[in-house]
């Protein structure tokens, strides 16, 4: 486990088990509104945050030896999404860390061989075909200059499942002017791995990125997916490279003479860009160019997250779904007529869940793509 034994008994000691974590703050909203996904899904108190640190505090105590079934489902349906850490960081100013320590617990788990078998089967996958999805054929893209200084990591997400993401950023590139490179061998930039406890397996791709990434000589990496740009950000080593989401990307750009269309979105935070990493703003300066923008209940640091990360689409779908569904709702109810977010991850589980909601669902880049004139 990467924080100490130590460490992170003292930071669970810390907790006073209030469950105040698990809603947003009543004020201004005057109603309280719930903020985990997991505890407000399944209902049981071990699958909110003290709870789950209650169940890593009983394993490394060694008063848990055997996992059960119910134990499993605790850990692992949970999306890592951090509104938990945020919330009882703005109550009691005190970092628990809980998104770390939620990791460092799979990552014990796993490495006990307490780990669900869909999360072994990504691990088989991504050894064979070094994407987190097993496909065999790759998704065509060529860079423009095998020079230039920006490199795009398209990721697994984008490459396989919402590949609508990675054409338009690709699109955009093209029609502003800018040379990029693309990976001859991009491999998945082991997130998943990460995320559900089996770091020892993500180490060969870590070796294998940073080896090609150097090769190509670029100075700045675009990402569209949130979730490869905190893997690169705090799992790999520094590069001396410049990383940056595709919105702070598009607005340094400054006037790309976007003709904004009329349509109401509301802006959807994605866990790894906002709680992780700070980025609110750019996302919402962007969408700003190009539509209206409705503003939902819950936002930045709390924000309502989609139901997919963490392993949580692979092994617990229907979880996954409902806390989509309910994320369309409030997007609905803010009187939007689209769901934009900035996270092909996001954008493949909303836009399943949106089949049964009257509401459209886009990433940011597939609508400035769109609204640029050129
Ligand atoms: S994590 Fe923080 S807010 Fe949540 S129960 Fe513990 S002390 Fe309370
Ligand atoms: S990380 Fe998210 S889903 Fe997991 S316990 Fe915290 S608020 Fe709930």
């Amino acid at each position: 486990m990467e924080l100490e034994r130590e460490e992170v008994l003292s930071a669970i000691h810390h907790c006073v088990k209030c469950k105040l974590c698990s809603i947003t703050s009543f004020h201004p909203r005057e109603e309280w509104l719930p903020l985990c996904p997991s505890g407000q899904f399944y209902g049981y108190q071990a699958f909110y945050a003290p709870g789950k640190m209650e169940i890593f505090r009983a394993i490394l105590e060694g008063e848990i030896t055997e996992p059960s079934e119910g134990l499993l489902n605790a850990v692992y349906a949970c999306t890592v999404c951090g509104a938990c850490y945020e919330k009882c960081k703005q109550i009691t100013s005190v970092e628990l860390g809980a998104p770390d320590l939620f990791e460092a617990m799979r990552h014990e788990l796993a490495s006990k061989g307490w780990i669900l078998d869909v999360h072994k089967n990504i691990a088989e996958k991504i050894k064979e075909t070094r994407n987190a999805y097993g496909e065999k054929y790759e998704y065509k893209a060529k860079s423009s200059d095998e020079n230039a200084d920006v490199l795009y990591y398209i990721g697994c997400t984008a490459r396989y499942r919402v590949p609508e993401i990675a054409d338009a950023m690709l699109e955009i590139f093209d029609k502003i002017g800018i040379k990029y490179q693309v990976m001859d061998e991009e491999w998945c930039c082991g997130s998943v791995l990460i995320r559900t406890g089996q770091v020892e397996a993500a180490k060969e791709l870590v070796a294998h990125n940073v080896e090609e990434i150097k090769r190509s000589g670029a100075k700045t990496i675009v990402f569209t997916c949130p979730g490869c740009l905190k893997t690169f950000e705090k799992n790999y080593p520094d590069m001396g490279v410049e990383l940056v989401h595709s919105t702070q990307f598009l607005l340094r750009q400054g006037n790309m003479n976007l003709k904004k269309e009329d349509l109401k979105a509301a802006y959807h935070d994605p866990c790894h860009l906002g709680r992780d990493l700070g980025i609110y703003e750019e996302p919402r300066a962007v969408l700003s160019e190009v539509a209206d923008i409705k503003v939902m209940k819950r936002e930045k640091e709390q924000a309502w997250c989609c139901g997919s990360g963490g392993g949580v689409k692979s092994a617990f779908d229907d979880f996954a779904l409902w806390s989509a569904t309910e994320r369309l709702k409030e997007a609905k109810e803010a009187g939007a007529e689209a769901l934009v977010s900035a996270c092909p991850f996001c954008k493949r589980n909303l836009k399943e869940a949106a089949e049964k909601e009257e509401i459209e669902v886009y990433d940011v880049v597939e609508l400035v793509n769109r609204c640029l004139e050129r």
